[in-house]
């Protein structure tokens, strides 16, 4: 089965499209599992199968470092925790944690500092130098022995699916299992130029910023 483990819906303030348009997409990409993963915000509590996609709780929060991804969350987020000390309030919902592009200009690779990281974000298709940062974050992962994930960063439906994770396991809590002990593959590709200025186009008229 084929995971996406970062995408925004319209409930992210600089996202566009809901679940059901995601799904569209997705199904035409191959994707079988989405994980939802707004801004600050737990959008689905549960998993939700929606066509034939299902969606896995997430979130993508601040830390002072960079960018950390909630996976699977399995119970209601302590909001407090998760400013304080979002790696140990993620993993006490059941989910995983994952260091999202650690090498855009936001990102932070000190290594002392990721004490709870259960894997790292080694595909990002919205990364502006793609190439570069996918090779960084993957010799990253390796030198740090974690797993590696992908994921689309996708903030229009069309782009959903840029990235994702394989593995051979056919339902998502065996495959999130297996992706995290490192037996997933990841592939990935940038967001197509013409996703891109799109997704400008809809930010500028719709004021989302
Ligand atoms: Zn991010
Ligand atoms: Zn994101």
């Amino acid at each position: 089965m084929r995971i996406d483990f970062h995408v925004h819906t319209k409930w992210s303030y600089d996202a566009f499209g809901d679940l059901s348009e995601i799904s569209k997409w997705a199904r035409l990409k191959g994707i079988d599992v989405v994980v939802v993963t707004d801004h600050n915000k737990v959008t689905i509590q549960k998993p939700k199968k929606i066509n034939s996609t299902w969606f896995i709780p997430g979130i993508e929060v601040k830390i002072s470092y960079g960018h950390v991804l909630g996976i699977n969350l399995q119970d209601e987020l302590n909001t407090k925790l998760l400013r304080e000390r979002p790696f140990e309030a993620i993993h006490k919902t059941g989910g995983f944690c994952v260091l999202a592009h650690p090498f855009d200009l936001k990102g932070n690779r000190k290594i002392e500092k990721l004490e709870g990281v259960d894997a790292i974000e080694v595909i990002n298709s919205s990364s502006i130098l793609f190439n570069l940062n996918s090779r960084l974050s993957k010799a990253f992962a390796r030198a740090l022995n974690l797993a590696e994930v992908a994921g689309s960063d996708s903030h229009i439906p069309s782009t959903v699916g840029d990235a994702f994770v394989e593995v051979e396991e056919t339902e998502f809590v065996s495959a999130l299992k297996a992706i995290f002990d490192g037996h997933g593959k990841v592939f990935g590709k940038p967001t197509p130029m013409i996703n891109r200025i799109k997704l400008n186009l809809l930010r500028m008229t719709k004021g989302k910023f």
